[in-house]
C-alpha cells in the first residue's frame, strides 16, 4: 500500500518543465503563495465564528473552511509533485476537494433566499433610527403628560386650599348674620307685621342654607386633605357612630335601619363614618311623603374587597341621572322639595376613591335605590 502510494515509476512534474528554473520556480512560488493564502482564510473564519457565536450560518462556514483547506492542499501537492511523483495521493486529494466543493456549492443554493431576506445593515440602521425617533417621541409625550398631571395636581390643591380658606373665613360673619337676625326677630316679636316676619324668615333660611353649604364644602376639603393611615375598622361600629347624630330624625320619621353582620375593612374611621352618615341620611330624606323610611345595609366579600349595599325604599333615581348624582352641587330636586346642598354624594365618592374602592348607584324610579361601594378587606396574616 505504502509502495502503491509513494513509490512508482512516474516521472516527477519537473520533467515537464525540462527542469528549467524560471518555469519551475514560477510554478512552485505561485503554488506556495496560493496555498498560504488559502490556509489563512479558515484561520480568519475560525476567529470570526469565535467572536460572533450568534452567526446563523456556522455549518456552511465550516464546510467552506474545509473546501478552502483542501484547495490549499492541492497546491502544496502541486509543489511536491514537481520533485516527487506522488500522483496517487495528489489525485485522491483532488477527488476529496471535488466532493467537498460540490457539497459546498449545493448547500449554498438554498441559503441564498434566506440571506436575501435578512435585513441589510443599512435597513437595520434605518429601522434603528425610526425606533430611536419613536422612543424620543414617546419620552416627550410622557414628559408632557407628567407635566400636565403635575400642574393639574397643583391647581387642584390650590383650588381646594382656596375653598377651605374661603369657607372657613365665611363661617364667622355668617354665624353673626344668622344669630343677629334671630336676636332681632325675638326682640321685635309681636311688633312686626306678617310680611316683615316673612322677610326675617327668608334671611334666616338663606343664612342656614349657606351655613350648610359651607360646612359641606369644608368636609370636601377635609376628605381631600386629611387622611389617617388605613387601619382595620369595624363597619358595625362606624355605622353606629354615624347613626348617633341622626337618632332624633330617625325617631321623628319612624325610620328603620337594618344592618346584617358588617365586616372589618381597612380604612379611616372618620371618613367612613361620613360615608355611612351621608348615604343613610339620603336614604331617609328622599322618601315619598307618608312613607316610613326603611334602610338595609349589607356586605359581601369579593376577592380583596367588601362590596357594601345601602338599599332604601325611597323615591328612586331616574336611570339617566345615576352617574351625575355623584358630581359636586348636582341636585335632582329643589330645596323646597328636599333640603340639601348637592355635596353629600361627591364626598362619598371621594371617601371611597381614597380607599381605592368604587361607588355607584342602581335604582328603579319609585321603588327605591341601592348605593353600592367597595372597600378594601383586612388582609389575613
Ligand atoms: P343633597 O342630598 O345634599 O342634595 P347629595 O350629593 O347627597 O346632595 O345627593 C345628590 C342628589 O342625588 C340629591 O339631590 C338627590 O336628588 C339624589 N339622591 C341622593 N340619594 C338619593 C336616594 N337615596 N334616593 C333618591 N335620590 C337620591
Amino acid at each position: 500500500m505504502f509502495k502503491w502510494l509513494f513509490e512508482n515509476d512516474f516521472m516527477p512534474h519537473g520533467h515537464c518543465y525540462f527542469w528549467r528554473p524560471d518555469i519551475l520556480w514560477t510554478h512552485v512560488l505561485s503554488d506556495g503563495i496560493i496555498a498560504i493564502a488559502y490556509f489563512s482564510i479558515p484561520i480568519t473564519l475560525v476567529y470570526f465564528l469565535n467572536k460572533r457565536r450568534d452567526f446563523p450560518f456556522r455549518g456552511i462556514l465550516a464546510l467552506f473552511a474545509a473546501f478552502i483547506i483542501l484547495c490549499g492542499t492541492t497546491h502544496i501537492l502541486g509543489i511536491i509533485t514537481v520533485w516527487k511523483p506522488i500522483y496517487v495521493i495528489d489525485g485522491m486529494v483532488k477527488a476529496a476537494t471535488a466532493l467537498v466543493s460540490i457539497a459546498t456549492a449545493l448547500v449554498l443554493v438554498p441559503m441564498v433566499p434566506i440571506a436575501l431576506s435578512m435585513r441589510s445593515p443599512a435597513e437595520l440602521e434605518a429601522a434603528n433610527e425610526m425606533l430611536r425617533a419613536e422612543i424620543d417621541r414617546r419620552q416627550e409625550a410622557e414628559w408632557r403628560l407628567q407635566h400636565a398631571v403635575e400642574s393639574l395636581r397643583r391647581s387642584n390643591e390650590e383650588l381646594e386650599q382656596f375653598a377651605s380658606v374661603a369657607s372657613h373665613d365665611l363661617q364667622s360673619p355668617l354665624r353673626a348674620v344668622v344669630n343677629f337676625t334671630q336676636l332681632l326677630k325675638s326682640r321685635m316679636s309681636g311688633k312686626l307685621d306678617k310680611e316683615t316676619e316673612e322677610f326675617f324668615a327668608f334671611i334666616e333660611d338663606g343664612g342656614k342654607q349657606m351655613q350648610a353649604l359651607i360646612n359641606d364644602l369644608l368636609q370636601v376639603a377635609r376628605v381631600s386633605k386629611e387622611g389617617r393611615p388605613a387601619k382595620p375598622v369595624s363597619t358595625t361600629k362606624v355605622l353606629q357612630d354615624a347613626l348617633l347624630p341622626m337618632q332624633h330624625t330617625l325617631n321623628k320619621v319612624g325610620a328603620t335601619v337594618e344592618a346584617a353582620d358588617l365586616p372589618e375593612v381597612m380604612g379611616d374611621p372618620v371618613q367612613l363614618q361620613q360615608l355611612f352618615h351621608n348615604l343613610v341620611g339620603n336614604a331617609i330624606k328622599y322618601v315619598a311623603p307618608g312613607t316610613k323610611p326603611n334602610v338595609r345595609i349589607s356586605a359581601k366579600r369579593e376577592q380583596d374587597y367588601w362590596h357594601f349595599i345601602v338599599a332604601d325604599n325611597g323615591i328612586g333615581i331616574p336611570e339617566h341621572q345615576l352617574r351625575s348624582i355623584f358630581e359636586i352641587f348636582r341636585r335632582l330636586h329643589s330645596k323646597d322639595e328636599y333640603h340639601g346642598t348637592g355635596i353629600g354624594l361627591a364626598i362619598c365618592k371621594r371617601v371611597v376613591e381614597k380607599h381605592h374602592g368604587k361607588i355607584w348607584a342602581e335604582s328603579t324610579a319609585g321603588e327605591g335605590s341601592q348605593f353600592h361601594f367597595t372597600l378594601p378587606a383586612v388582609k389575613q396574616g
